[in-house]
C-alpha cells in the first residue's frame, strides 16, 4: 500500500483565482469587522460618557435647593435641547413626574424603570449616579435616584443612537460592495496573471508532446515573461539537442553496426563459396580460407559482445568482480594481444612499466579498458605508427598512459568522443574494428570503479589518453591472499 496520498493537479488559472480571492476576501472581511467593532465601541463610549456628565450636571442642579416645578421643568427641557437625549424625572412607580405634563397625560414608565432597577441593583448600591445601560439596540439609558424636594425620584436619561446604527449600516453596505469590487479586480488580476504564466506552459507542454513524438525540429523559445519559464524553455532546448543528437548517433550506429556486420558476413560467405567450390581439396588453401572465416566470425562476435556489454554494465546488470592483481603483468599481456600488429603491420609499442603494481579492480573489465584505449590508440596514431604505452606510481596512484601520434581530437568533440554511438567519419580504415562504443564503454567501467579518467590532446601532435587506478599496498594484499 503507498503512504502517499494523491493530489488531483488544479489549473494555475483557478488557484491563484483562489488565493487571490480567498486573501483579498479575507483581509476586506477582517478589516471591516475591525472597523465595525472599534466604531460600535466609539459610539458606546461616546454616548455613555455624554450620558454620565449630564446625569452629573443634572442631579447637581436639582440638589441645589427646593424648587418650583415649573422652574424643575424649564430645566428639564432646555437640558433635553442641549444634549439631545430625552431627560426625565419619575416617582418611584414610574410615572412621570418632571417635566410636567397637562394633567390629562399621565405617562407611565413603570416597564422601564422595573428594567432599570434591575439594572441598578446589580451594580453597587451606594452609587448615587446610578446606571447606564443599553436598554434596547438603538438607546443607552441612564438611571439614577435622587431626592427631588424631599420626595425619593428617579432621574431617567435616555439616548437614541439610531443615527450611529444607521451610518454603520452604510458602512456596512459599503464594505461589501467594496469586497465585491475587489474580488472582480482579483478576478481580473488573476486572470492576466495566470494566462501569462499557464498559457506558455501549455504551449511548452504542447510542444514537448511534439517532442516525444520525435520532432527534433521544435522551438521552444519565445518571449516569456517570467524568468522561470524562460529557464524551463531553455532546458527543454538542451533536452532536445540532446535527444536529437543521441538519436542522430542511434541512427548513425546502427548504419555502422550493420556496415561492420555486412563486411564480416561477405567475406564468410565468400570463403565459403570458395572452399566448397576451389579450395575444398587443397589443405593449404584450405587452411587460409578457413582462418579468414574464423577471424570475420570473431570480429562479428566482438561487435557482438561490445553492444551487450555495454547494455548490461549500464542498466547495473553486471556487477564488479573485485579482485587483487598485479596491473604491471596485466598490461603486458594485454599489449600481447597487440604483438600481431607489430610483426605484421610495422607498429612499435614503447613501454614503460613500472614493476609489481598492485590494485583492485574487476580484471576482466579493467582488460576491456585497457585494451579499448591501445586499440584506439592503434587505430588513430600517425604514419610512423608509434604507440607509447606507460605505467607509473603517482602518489597513491597507477596511472596507465596511451600515447598515440595521430591527428588528435578536435577540442570541440573532447566531451562528445565519451558518448555512446561517438564516431569519427574515418572509421572503416583501421586494423581493429570499432564500434563507436568504446570510450563508451571505457567511460562506464572507470566510473562504476570511481576511477579518474581523461584525454589531454593537441591537435596534429596527437592524444594521450589515461586512467589512475588507487593502488593496492603489498601489506592489504597479503591481507586479501
Ligand atoms: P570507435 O569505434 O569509433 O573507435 P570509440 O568510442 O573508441 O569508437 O571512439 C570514439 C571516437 O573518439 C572515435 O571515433 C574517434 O573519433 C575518437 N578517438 C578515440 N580515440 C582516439 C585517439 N586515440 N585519437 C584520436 N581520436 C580518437
Amino acid at each position: 500500500m503507498k503512504g502517499r496520498c494523491q493530489i488531483k493537479p488544479r489549473s494555475i488559472n483557478f488557484m491563484l483565482w483562489l488565493v487571490l480571492s480567498c486573501f483579498v476576501l479575507g483581509t476586506t472581511i477582517v478589516l471591516g469587522a475591525m472597523q465595525m467593532s472599534t466604531m460600535k465601541r466609539t459610539v458606546r463610549e461616546e454616548v455613555t460618557s455624554n450620558l454620565s456628565s449630564t446625569t452629573y450636571s443634572v442631579r447637581a442642579y436639582l440638589d441645589q435647593m427646593i424648587m418650583s416645578d415649573s422652574v424643575i421643568s424649564l430645566y428639564l427641557r432646555n437640558m433635553s435641547m442641549q444634549s439631545g437625549f430625552s431627560i426625565y424625572v419619575l416617582d418611584t412607580n414610574g410615572i412621570l413626574r418632571y417635566p410636567t405634563m397637562s394633567e390629562e397625560n399621565v405617562f407611565d414608565y413603570s416597564e422601564e424603570l422595573a428594567v432599570g432597577l434591575k439594572k441598578l441593583a446589580e451594580v453597587d448600591e451606594d452609587d448615587v449616579y446610578g446606571v447606564i445601560y443599553a436598554s434596547s439596540p438603538s438607546n443607552y439609558t441612564s438611571l439614577s435616584p435622587l431626592l427631588i424636594n424631599g420626595l425619593p425620584s428617579y432621574l431617567y436619561i435616555n439616548a437614541s443612537i439610531r443615527l450611529e446604527n444607521s451610518i454603520l449600516t452604510t458602512l456596512q453596505v459599503r464594505l461589501i460592495f467594496f469586497a465585491l469590487v475587489v474580488l472582480i479586480i482579483a478576478f481580473l488580476v488573476s486572470g492576466i496573471i495566470s494566462m501569462r504564466l499557464s498559457r506558455p506552459i501549455a504551449d511548452l507542454s504542447q510542444k514537448s508532446k511534439l517532442l516525444a513524438k520525435g520532432d527534433f525540429s521544435v522551438d521552444f523559445s519565445g518571449e516569456y515573461y517570467y524568468s522561470e519559464i524562460d529557464e524551463l524553455a531553455g532546458t527543454l532546448n538542451y533536452a532536445r539537442d540532446e535527444l536529437s543528437k543521441s538519436d542522430a548517433m542511434q541512427k548513425e550506429l546502427i548504419a555502422n553496426v550493420s556496415h561492420d556486420m555486412k563486411t564480416p558476413l561477405t567475406m564468410i560467405k565468400a570463403y565459403a563459396s570458395m572452399i566448397q567450390e576451389i579450395s575444398g581439396e587443397d589443405p593449404i588453401k584450405r587452411k587460409k580460407h578457413t582462418q579468414v572465416i574464423i577471424d570475420e566470425s570473431d570480429r562479428l562476435t566482438s561487435l557482438v559482445n561490445d553492444i551487450l556489454d555495454l547494455s548490461k554494465i549500464r542498466a547495473g546488470l553486471d556487477e564488479l568482480k573485485l579482485s587483487v592483481f598485479n596491473l604491471s603483468e596485466f598490461s603486458y599481456s594485454i599489449l600481447g594481444r597487440f604483438s600481431y600488429l607489430s610483426e605484421t603491420q610495422q607498429y612499435q609499442f614503447e613501454t614503460s612499466i613500472e614493476d609489481d603494481l598492485y590494485v583492485t579492480a574487476d580484471r576482466a573489465k579493467l582488460g576491456q579498458v585497457l585494451y579499448n584505449l591501445i586499440g584506439n590508440a592503434v587505430n588513430y596514431t600517425g604514419e610512423d605508427k608509434r604507440i607509447k604505452i606507460s605505467l607509473q606510481r603517482r602518489d597513491t596512484m597507477a596511472v596507465f598512459r596511451v600515447q598515440d601520434t595521430g591527428k588528435g581530437i578536435a577540442p570541440e568533440e573532447i566531451q562528445t568522443i565519451w558518448d555512446r554511438y561517438y564516431r569519427s567519419k574515418e572509421a572503416h580504415k583501421r586494423p581493429i574494428k570499432g564500434t563507436g562504443l568504446g570510450l563508451s564503454i571505457v567511460k562506464t567501467i572507470c566510473e562504476k570503479h570511481g576511477f579518474r579518467y581523461g584525454v589531454e590532446s593537441e591537435q596534429g601532435k596527437g592524444s594521450t589518453f589515461f586512467v589512475e587506478i588507487p593502488l593496492t599496498e603489498a601489506k592489504e594484499t597479503e591481507e586479501l591472499a
